[in-house]
């Protein structure tokens, strides 16, 4: 019943999550932040595949920095929350150089994007940026800087805003709780079980 396949890889100084997901022959890759050879080399060993899109949570360096080489190399598309397809705006105050981000498709809340046999569905989740967004295939939900297993993600950079933060969260957490979550730091969890940190 369950055909998807996922696989981390950490990527970074700041240890944010990249995953490689498959649903048949397919393969998405969630927020490929750094070290694009690393992540090459465990794309290629999945063998050949229908190379569909690189997804990304929002638009903070650390979690973008391999899209450029990863598209070249494979042909991805490149999927991103509408509000966060300024890449490079998005990133003036830190102290890195992030490179001109080509995006492919924005997307907005609702949107659904076909992979294997499921469907990608799209969750806008503004608070950590503007145009955050959690993507949700099968029960397995890729959250992002919006929810960690113990918090959720800082809301004091450039378009941060901590009231929209905490309707994202209520959002998610009407979600099962038996929902995997996959943050874009730190282990995996559960719904249920991240819920307990918050009231
Ligand atoms: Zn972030």
């Amino acid at each position: 019943m369950n055909n998807i396949k996922i696989k981390r890889i950490i990527n970074g100084a700041e240890e944010a999550n990249c995953y490689l997901v498959v649903a048949g022959n397919e393969l998405v890759v969630i927020d490929p932040g750094d070290e694009s050879e690393e992540i090459i080399q465990k794309i290629d060993e999945l063998g050949k595949m229908n190379y569909k899109y690189i997804l990304l949570t929002h638009g903070h360096f650390d979690h973008v920095m391999a899209v450029n080489d990863l598209k070249k190399k494979f042909g991805f598309q490149v999927v991103i929350g509408k509000y966060d397809k300024d890449i490079k705006g998005l990133n003036a105050k830190f102290n890195v150089d992030v490179p001109q981000t080509e995006v492919d498709i924005t997307v907005s809340e609702g949107d659904a994007l076909d992979f294997g046999n499921e469907k990608i569905k799209v969750l806008s989740t503004p608070g950590h940026t503007k145009g955050s967004v959690c993507y949700l295939i099968g029960d397995n939900l890729f959250s992002g800087d919006t929810l960690f297993p113990h918090r959720h993600g800082r809301t004091d950079f450039a378009t941060g805003n901590p009231e929209e933060m905490d309707k994202s969260l209520k959002r998610l957490f009407d979600l099962p709780g038996k929902t995997k979550v996959f943050p874009g730091h730190y282990e995996e969890t559960t719904l249920g079980e991240a819920r307990k940190y918050f009231n």
